[in-house]
């Protein structure tokens, strides 16, 4: 699996957006910014997903439904915070039932704030995700090749080989 490289694929989540930063992701995928012709498809299947695209922020209705795409997702993965709502909380911080933004459950890679965030920052904040996947794949591509290679050798020495 470690030299599996494919297109991009993100899942979106409203956590608990005002539908603002949601409109602008849709936009994303529409003909004027197009994002599907570099290969990046919005899927339905935390499963299929590389990147988690959060727009709105942490409530007790929506923690354990972030975590649980997130689980589901393969790794390495990376996490998109988009929105000021996502990165913080934003304007409803200080509800008494937000908890913050979506680091308050998952690790976030980039955080896009703005509110609502254009177009162009998502895409931008996209195109960082994937320097950071990247890295992630080939370090894990490394740490998978040394535990091969430390169980290959455990192996030999078993069979006294050398
Ligand atoms: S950042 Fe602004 S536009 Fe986006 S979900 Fe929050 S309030 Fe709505």
């Amino acid at each position: 699996m470690s030299g599996l490289t494919k297109s991009p694929w993100i899942i979106h989540y409203d956590a608990s957006s005002c539908n603002g930063c949601d409109i602008e992701v849709l936009a994303c995928l529409t003909p004027l910014y197009d994002v599907e012709r570099f290969g990046i498809l919005n899927t339905g299947n935390p499963k299929h997903a590389d990147i988690f695209v959060v727009t709105g922020s942490v409530n007790e209705q929506n923690r354990q439904v972030i975590k649980n795409i997130y689980d589901q997702m393969p790794k390495p993965n990376v996490v998109i915070g988009v929105g000021i709502c996502a990165c913080s909380g934003g304007v409803f911080k200080e509800c008494y039932n937000v908890a913050g933004g979506v680091g308050q459950v998952i690790p976030v890679d980039v955080y896009v704030p703005g509110c609502s965030v254009r177009p162009e920052q998502i895409i931008d904040g996209v195109v960082k995700a994937l320097g950071i996947l990247e890295e992630k794949r080939a370090a894990f591509a490394a740490e998978s090749k040394k535990g091969t290679d430390t169980g290959a050798n455990a192996d030999a020495k078993k069979d006294g080989g050398n």
